[in-house]
């Protein structure tokens, strides 16, 4: 199980070649383990523009029908393997809806995961990334346990939530849904993320992207590894990689910081990291977290 997280700012690359340095981050992560995985990244609709999140699953577990996994088309050697799959997946996709993977970008937030099941037998419809609403709204990986699911389910649920998978994880997706709504949407990426993760219990590192919020992202780490590598290119690009583990980071950068318990860091829609500490807001959420138990 792993996760991986790559933002660029002010730096042009393609659909495909982000979607290229996800997998090839999942790919680093594979001696982890893992039963199926997935991607998100923004669907390229014309030059510079992306037309919303579309998120790519793959199951790669044992059930799978093998003419399912069968590549369409040949996959170049020395890419045989589970991701690979999954790059093929995602070329299918591509090719089924017209996108043009060539298009390119110059601010993007792409988000990857490799599941071990705890909650949900593998599946397609288990692998992450977990979305709420039709349109991207908010989509998250996750590697952990939600401890606490059972009881955030049918609260979410009883405002309106529909959930599509058996996993603990898309309560995160829901519950930032909620909180956006509850807050009317006055309030930053960062301290929603805080008061999400003040109302999960267990042990979670976790990427949320938003349509809510374009090109900015948050990482939140509690029990399990997460770690992020940054750097700037000489023209003013800002490249951010995020991985489970910083050995997959080090051909991007030396740049490299771990994050701790209770961490959320934040990339602003300009690139700019900054970490906050839940314990920080302590009060607040306390407060806030009245609200759901
Ligand atoms: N508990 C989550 C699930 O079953 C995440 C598992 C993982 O760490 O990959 O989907």
């Amino acid at each position: 199980c792993g996760i991986s997280g790559y933002a660029i700012y002010g730096a042009s690359e393609s659909i495909q070649a982000i979607l290229n340095t996800l997998f090839d981050g999942l790919q680093r992560l594979e001696y982890r383990g893992y039963d199926s995985a997935g991607v998100c990244v923004d669907a390229p609709a014309s030059e510079g523009s992306g037309t919303g999140p579309l998120v790519i699953k793959h199951q790669a577990g044992p059930g799978v029908p093998a003419a399912r996994l069968a590549p369409r088309r040949p996959v170049p050697r020395g890419q045989l393997g589970k991701i690979s799959d999954l790059r093929v997946r995602a070329a299918e996709v591509f090719e089924e809806n017209g996108f043009d993977g060539e298009a390119r970008v110059s601010a993007h937030v792409g988000i990857g995961h490799t599941r071990w099941a705890t909650h949900g037998p593998p599946s397609a419809v288990n692998s992450h990334p977990h979305v709420s609403g039709a349109n991207g709204e908010f989509v998250v990986v996750h590697n952990g346990i939600i401890s606490n699911y059972a009881t955030l389910k049918p609260f979410l649920e009883k405002h309106g939530a529909v959930f599509v998978s058996e996993t603990d994880t898309e309560v995160i997706p829901h519950l930032c849904e909620y909180l956006w709504q509850k807050r009317g949407g006055r309030i930053t990426l960062p301290k929603l993320a805080m008061e999400v993760c003040s109302r999960l219990e267990g042990a979670f590192a976790l990427l949320i992207k938003s349509a809510r919020y374009p090109n900015e992202l948050v990482a939140c780490k509690q029990g399990s590894p997460l770690v992020y590598g940054i750097k700037h290119d000489p023209q003013g690009g800002i490249r951010v990689w995020l991985s489970s583990d910083s050995a997959a980071l080090l051909t991007h950068t030396r740049d490299i910081v771990v994050l701790e318990d209770g961490d959320v860091l934040h990339i602003d829609p300009h690139g700019h990291p900054q970490i906050f500490n839940a314990l920080a807001l302590t009060t607040n959420t306390l407060a806030a977290r009245a609200d759901v138990e």
